[in-house]
Formats: C-alpha cells, sequence, structure tokens
C-alpha cells in the first residue's frame, strides 16, 4: 500500500505550494543519502519524498492525484503525463538535489522569477602529505554562463522576447481550482514573462551554455575528509538577473601506504625484526615531513605502541599537532637459508631448557588451557 503524499510530506490537504516546498526540503536534507550513508530507511525516506514532491509541486499532477490518488499515476497518465519521473532508474541526481537544497533564496515569491543559481559540488583527490602541509590546486568546474550569441536573451540575435500573452509577462496565473484559486507558474513560459518566437541556436532559448572554468582552489593545511571549501559566487550562473551559486570542494583524502590518520593523529605500523625486538636496538622510521628514530628496549613484543608527541597533524581549527603512534609488529623472518635454520633449531633446543623462562606468555597460556579442560 502506498503512502499518502500529503502524509509522507507532513502537510495538510490545501498546502500552498510554498509550504509543500519546505516540507520536501526539510525532509530531503534530513533524508539525503548523503548524509545517511548505508541507510536504506532513510535512503527509502528520501525516495518516498521526493516522489510526493515531485507530484505535489506540479498542479496538473496534483490536481490528478487529489482526484484519483495513486490511481493518476499508475494508470492513464502513465509515462506521458509523468515524464521524468524517476530521474535515473532510482539514482540520485546529487548536481540537482544540492542545487535545490542550497539554493534556498530562488524564486523570492516568484514574481519576478529571479533564481539564484544552484550551487555545485566538486570532489576534490588530495595526498595525505597534501592536507598536513596545505596546498593550492587548479579544478576544472562545469558552470553554466551567459550565452554570448543572445547575450542572455535566448531570442536569436536580431529578434527579441515577446511578453508572454498568457500570464501578461507576469510569469503566474491563477487557476481555479474547486473553491480555491492558486497562483501557479505559467505553463507556457515557464515563469519567465517572455517568449521567444526564434530561440537561439546556441543555448536552445535558454540563454544559458555550459562551459568549463579553471579556479585556483587554496586547500588550508590540516584539512580532513569531508571538509568543504566554499568558493562564493563559483556556482552556476543565476536566471533573470539573479547572483550565481557557490561552489563547495568537498575533500577526499587517498590512502596513504604508510599511514593512517585518525583525527590530527597518525598510525603506522611498524615491522621489527625478532632479534631487534628480543635484544633491543634502534630502527628508523618515517614521519610525514621527515623521519624519527625510535629506541626500541629489549623484550618488545608486538602490538606495543610508541607515541611520537607532536608529529602528526596540526588541524584546521587547532593549535597544536597531534601524535604519530607506532605500532609494533615483530616479523617472523622468512627465506631462512640452512645456516640460519640451523642457528634458529641451536636456539630453540636451548630455548626448550627453559621455556617458562623464556617464553613467559606462552607457558601461561598453557596453563589456562589446561584449566579449562580440567587437567
Ligand atoms: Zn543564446
Ligand atoms: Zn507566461
Amino acid at each position: 500500500m502506498k503512502k499518502d503524499y500529503y502524509e509522507v510530506l507532513g502537510v495538510n490537504r490545501d498546502a500552498s505550494s510554498e509550504e509543500i516546498k519546505k516540507a520536501y526540503r526539510k525532509l530531503a536534507m534530513k533524508h539525503h543519502p548523503d548524509r545517511n550513508p548505508d541507510n536504506p530507511k532513510a535512503e527509502e525516506h528520501f525516495k518516498e519524498a521526493k516522489e510526493a514532491y515531485e507530484t505535489l509541486s506540479d498542479a496538473q499532477k496534483r490536481a490528478a492525484y487529489d482526484q484519483y490518488g495513486h490511481a493518476a499515476s499508475d494508470a492513464g497518465m502513465g509515462a506521458g503525463g509523468f515524464g521524468g519521473f524517476g530521474g535515473g532508474a532510482g539514482g540520485f541526481d546529487f548536481g540537482d538535489i544540492f542545487g535545490d537544497i542550497f539554493g534556498g533564496g530562488r524564486g523570492g515569491g516568484g514574481r519576478s522569477n529571479v533564481q539564484r543559481g544552484a550551487d555545485l559540488r566538486y570532489n576534490l583527490k588530495i595526498t595525505l602529505e597534501q592536507a598536513a602541509r596545505g596546498t593550492e590546486t587548479q579544478i576544472r568546474v562545469p558552470t553554466m554562463a551567459e550565452c554570448e550569441t543572445c547575450k542572455g536573451s535566448g531570442a536569436k540575435p536580431g529578434t527579441s522576447p515577446t511578453t508572454c500573452t498568457t500570464c501578461g509577462g507576469h510569469g503566474q496565473v491563477r487557476m481555479q481550482q474547486g473553491f480555491f484559486s492558486i497562483q501557479q507558474t505559467c505553463p507556457r513560459c515557464h515563469g519567465s514573462g517572455k517568449m521567444i518566437a526564434s530561440p537561439c541556436k546556441d543555448c536552445q532559448g535558454s540563454g544559458r551554455v555550459k562551459q568549463h572554468k579553471t579556479l585556483s582552489v587554496k586547500i588550508p593545511a590540516g584539512v580532513d575528509n569531508d571538509d568543504r571549501i566554499r568558493l562564493s559566487g563559483e556556482g552556476e550562473h543565476g536566471v533573470n538577473g539573479g547572483p550565481a551559486g557557490d561552489l563547495y570542494v568537498v575533500i577526499h583524502i587517498t590512502p596513504h601506504v604508510v599511514f593512517q590518520r585518525d583525527h590530527n593523529d597518525l598510525h603506522c605500523e611498524m615491522p621489527v625484526s625478532f632479534a631487534t625486538a628480543a635484544m633491543g636496538g634502534e630502527i628508523e622510521i618515517p614521519t610525514l615531513d621527515s623521519s624519527a628514530r625510535i629506541k626500541i628496549p629489549a623484550e618488545t613484543q608486538s602490538g606495543k605502541t610508541f607515541r611520537l608527541r607532536g608529529k602528526g597533524i596540526k588541524g584546521v581549527r587547532s593549535s597544536t599537532y597531534g601524535d604519530l603512534h607506532c605500532h609494533v609488529v615483530v616479523e617472523t623472518p622468512v627465506n631462512l637459508t640452512e645456516r640460519q635454520k640451523e642457528l634458529l633449531r641451536e636456539f630453540e633446543a636451548i630455548n626448550q631448557k627453559d621455556s617458562a623462562r623464556h617464553n613467559p606468555r606462552a607457558k601461561s597460556w598453557m596453563d589456562k588451557v589446561k584449566e579449562f579442560f580440567g587437567q
């Protein structure tokens, strides 16, 4: 049983289009898959809200739904009436929703139809070193720019747009629906208030064309995954003189071969040879900007951690550096020569003579095993 669209959005049946839009935006923000990774419930809520909004935000579809319920979309109106319904087979058009959410200022009541351009998101991959030190990089982003051929009017050069005769240039029309009179976007000019007899060929009458631009982005030292850098006004061009949207550069740090990052701390694995672990020694280890020496005490076991203070990362919002944690892994030697094996056999023979003294851990483990089996 499909849920009632009004119920899904939590609005009354006589809710205005503004109320519906507001309710949808709230739900979309809350359940957006990007905010709820791996949460199928949120994804379902998000899809439900999207579907409900697509029907209720369109006066024609809404009227049909009010009259026939879900049957309106299941039957007659099918593919034609609900064209472009699901977007890309259930896929999320992030650009679209992102624009919808962040382009909050659009419309301004809808009368002038001045629209703020959509915000854009750019996923930027950087290395851990770049994240730690900060960097400056160039990115190439798609953008909608004013069509140069028609100077944004959408009309073929030499002609100009005329006033829409349906709405008289207001961009809005009043529609009688039952007892209510509803103001909605003019279906003929789609709110622009203008009609274009011969559209500009370069932009198909939209007045905007897709372009690419190269931007320089300063990445501050210490950024972490999912940090966002806002480039004000670098999003999509506005419509009808509206301001441009913003561009959000979202940081993705590629995995490092040596270090794992945890906030401002770094972790690394430190293989130590069997002999060094037993007798002690010194090991040189890499740090993000140079190297350091660690004194390995005798009788060091696997799993022991050495902490190097201040050898981590200085976060964007913190004043101190994190630490570097080196986790000891005692390495069992491989590819042994005959001579090495011979020495190890001799070593083991001596070792066995006083096993409890040389291998206390094995001894206590054996004791526990015996206890477990009641011996
Ligand atoms: Zn044009
Ligand atoms: Zn019109």
